[in-house]
């Protein structure tokens, strides 16, 4: 979004103006809530992009897959930033069962002309095997009860059952190893799911190099594949998340206070510097605890940046299992940052899991509004870090610039393509957002203001398929 530098005097008059409550200044008792420009300006005159940049640069020097040495350099790093800036913060440590990507696959078949592209399947197991190919359709029970696959290799296509099924249903009858072809054009990025003993090497090829291998067999021909898988393995890891808590400052009611939680993930994928995925941020994440800091509130916010999102949301997951009741039960918001400064995205919008305004979206269309003069856009995206919140009940979202730039968990996710402009734009937004409800005596925020646009937002993550 293009910036407009209009003052806040400005703004406060244009706002007072569209509601058509100019009297609001005199009887604010019975009017919508028009937050005081001073607050803003609090945070704002506080943020400073050089010092996210800086942050950035630093975490971006190498990968931080998680569970490996570089993920626990970052997590002491962010760490060492919470405490200089005056908290007290924590590394919790949690294991996860991960997988590494075999670094040879190899499929080749004799009795077909053609050379095989083949790729495998997430989880599948090593291994180095021939065997005569045969066709078992889709790979149900029945079809394979019908089929002699016992030391074979099974040829099955994609379709109703989940890869998985398929693998373990080929490898209860004694199936050597699995070669599984697209029904759709293009290469299949698919996954088994999780880790089990019980299956064998699995492959996936193309529809077109499928079809022509069940041709053959059609034909009568008389197929033997070679497969080999080697590298891959799964094992337990430890990643972990950081968590810097600001306390209320002041609260006068008896009960506890409500709880905002500002959010972002500090590993990435491999072979990915991650500078926009996700250090961007983490970053961000850092410098709003900087700014928010010493201002007077009387809602809590805590700081969390979480490791083994890339490996799916598990950090957050995490995190949000281990709550007690009572916090979620006084969290009010989840503010998650995930890819928030690269130049060469498109413009920010707000995702909720299910496409519609919450409390998030909500303050964060005002604060845009009142700082930018239109209302940061908002969509459906369910591909990070909020998705575990909005699951507990928590009103929570996604900030992200949508398209994605085209270095999106790529080597060249790197810090020279990050945008000070837009890391600035987003620590106002969000910043003047959380403060506008956590200031002391926030009023419950008017719903009244003119609601931002409602964008549709294209696919944004390369997701692997399980069926
Ligand atoms: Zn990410």
């Amino acid at each position: 979004m293009k910036k407009q530098f209009l003052s806040l005097t400005l703004i406060t008059a244009l706002t007072l103006g569209t509601a058509g409550t100019t009297t609001a200044l005199a009887a604010p008792h019975s009017s919508p809530v028009i937050s005081k420009p001073s607050t803003d300006k609090q945070v704002i005159k506080r943020i400073d992009a050089d010092n996210i940049y800086k942050n950035i640069e630093y975490l971006s020097q190498t990968p931080r897959v998680a569970g490996t040495d570089s993920e626990y350099k970052a997590v002491q790093f962010i760490k060492k930033q919470f405490q200089s800036y005056g908290y007290k913060a924590d590394i919790e440590e949690f294991s996860f069962l991960s997988y590494t990507d075999p670094n040879l696959v190899e499929l080749s078949v004799a009795g077909f002309d053609g050379e095989i592209q083949a790729n495998h399947l997430t989880y599948s197991v090593n291994g180095d095997l021939s065997g005569d190919v045969v066709y078992a359709g889709l790979g149900t029970k029945e079809e394979l009860e019908e089929t002699d696959v016992a030391g074979k290799i099974a040829l099955i296509q994609r379709g109703n059952l989940t890869f998985a099924e398929k693998v373990l249903n080929a490898a209860e009858k004694g199936a050597a190893g699995v070669i599984l072809f697209n029904n759709a054009d293009g290469e299949l990025n698919g996954t088994l799911g999780e880790d089990n003993d019980r299956f064998i090497p699995s492959v996936t090829i193309t529809k077109k190099d499928g079809e022509a291998l069940l041709e053959k067999l059609n034909d009568g021909v008389k197929l033997t594949a070679s497969l080999k898988i080697e590298g891959a393995h799964s094992g337990e890891k430890t990643s972990y998340n950081v968590v810097a808590t600001k306390k209320a400052t002041k609260n006068n009611k008896a009960k506890k206070s409500d709880l905002i939680y500002i959010t972002g993930h500090h590993d990435s994928v491999a072979g990915a510097p991650g500078a926009n995925d996700d250090a961007s941020g983490t970053s961000v994440t850092l410098e709003l605890a900087r700014v928010l800091k010493n201002l007077p509130t009387d809602t809590e916010i805590r700081f969390v940046t979480f490791g083994a999102e890339e490996n799916g949301l598990l950090g957050s997951q995490h995190y949000v299992d281990n709550l007690p009741d009572d916090d979620i039960k006084r969290t009010i918001a989840n503010f998650n940052l995930d890819m928030v400064g690269s130049r060469d995205a498109g413009d920010l919008v707000i995702l909720t899991n299910d496409g519609e305004m919450n409390l998030v979206t909500e303050l964060a269309q005002a604060s845009s509004t009142r700082l930018n003069g239109e209302p940061t856009p908002y969509g459906q995206g369910c591909r990070s870090d909020h998705v575990s919140f909005a699951e507990a009940g928590i009103p929570a979202a996604l900030f992200i610039h949508s398209p994605s730039e085209p270095w999106y968990h790529t080597p060249d996710d790197t810090i020279d393509k990050i945008s000070k402009e837009k890391l600035q734009d987003v620590a106002e937004i969000v910043g003047t957002a959380v403060y506008d409800q956590a200031k002391i005596e926030a009023k419950k925020p008017d719903f009244n203001h003119k609601k931002g646009k409602k964008v549709k937002v294209p696919h944004l993550f390369g997701e692997k398929e399980f069926k």
